[in-house]
């Protein structure tokens, strides 16, 4: 018997300018909301928070400490369980929403996520990377289920820097190439079951829209006028890629990402930016044609995201260097085995090699 699945958020809302629909959205599931607010945005966010929930929850607001740790997860779950929120809504960038979510799941209440940057598609899943309080990744927590709510204000998002949206699109530009590995090799997805059709076919859509999409969007923020391009690749960025990752599965791409991350050099690069780098690197593993590799390559140029290691800090590409991160790429169990065909070190490094 093979089985399959695949898993979603409850509810995704997106425009420009609906977080006043917060305070209804939320009144759906309880009567009682514990905010947990980013820091960075707390002062310019916190009274249309405040503002939105007015008249249809009871919000309690609390500043986001910066890190998704265990202290700070424990730290918000007991201001929760004191307000007897009855829901938890995010709002900000990852850790923040991370952190949400896990106190949402530690208090037994429904969450709601509102991501501030489109800079990854963390917002819809069911997964929050937990830090050590010094900064350094612990572990990966998997909750039972999704956030039962991702409301995205696309006037919002906007606002925030285009780099996040840059590197949103190298974390969506992955959700294809490696949902097709584990097709082609018959790997799990991240709910440990082979992917239902439609993970594959959102994982293509979420490429060929930014394909078609990308450069418009990121012209229409820079340019400070958010249009129709812009929302396609919010949508893309945070819904297909989401529900794409999960439901299609992990490969390459991230492998090489998480090999990267062992260098210190990179340590001031975004996750998508990484996570483009690794694209790149898994096309030349998978033995893409020269043209599929160039038109991506030209894609990430044409959008801003690192094409060769040293655009992510990797100045001195060293042998060394590269054989630490295909050590961790390759891991016995790594998601670099969902690859179709065997991936050993010395792949792994010449593609690195091939992008100095
Ligand atoms: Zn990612």
């Amino acid at each position: 018997m093979t089985l399959i699945g695949a898993r979603f958020p409850g509810r995704y809302l997106q425009g420009p300018g609906i977080l006043p629909l917060l305070g209804k959205e939320a009144a759906t599931f309880g009567r009682t909301a514990l905010c947990v607010v980013d820091r960075g945005i707390y002062d310019a966010l916190a009274p249309a928070v405040e503002a939105a929930c007015a008249g249809a929850v009871a919000a309690t607001l609390v500043r986001h400490g910066g890190e998704c740790s265990e202290s700070e997860i424990a730290r918000v779950e007991a201001i929760g369980r004191e307000a007897g929120a009855e829901v938890v809504i995010g709002i900000g960038g990852g850790k923040a929403l991370d952190t949400a979510k896990a106190a949402a799941f530690r208090l037994g209440r429904p969450s709601v996520i509102v991501p501030t940057i489109a800079a990854s598609d963390a917002p819809c899943s069911a997964l929050a990377v937990i830090y050590h309080d010094d900064g350094k990744v612990a572990y990966d927590f998997f909750f039972p289920r999704n956030p039962d709510l991702v409301l995205v204000d696309t006037a919002i998002i906007a606002r925030a820097p285009a780099r996040f949206l840059s590197a949103g699109i190298g974390d969506a530009l992955a959700t294809f190439y490696e949902a097709e590995a584990c097709r082609l090799s018959g790997a799990d997805n991240c709910m440990k079951t082979r992917g239902a059709a439609i993970a594959y076919e959102v994982a293509r859509l979420c490429r060929d829209t930014v394909l078609d999409h990308g450069v418009a969007a990121l012209a229409e923020c820079e340019a400070g006028a958010p249009g129709p391009a812009f929302e396609r690749v919010v949508e893309a960025n945070i819904l297909l890629s989401g529900v794409g990752f999960e439901s299609g599965g992990v490969a390459g791409a991230h492998a090489i990402h998480h090999g990267l991350c062992e260098l210190d050099d990179v340590h001031h690069h975004l996750h998508g930016e990484k996570v483009a780098i690794g694209v790149l690197a898994e096309l030349i593993l998978q033995s893409a044609p020269q043209e599929e590799f160039r038109r991506i390559r030209d894609f990430c140029v044409a959008v801003k995201l690192p094409v060769r290691l040293a655009d992510i800090g990797i100045a001195d590409a060293t042998e060394e260097k590269l054989r630490i991160v295909a050590e961790r790429a390759c891991r016995p169990g790594e998601i670099m085995h969902n690859e179709a065909a065997p991936m050993t070190l010395d792949k792994v490094v010449a593609a690195l090699r091939a992008l100095i």
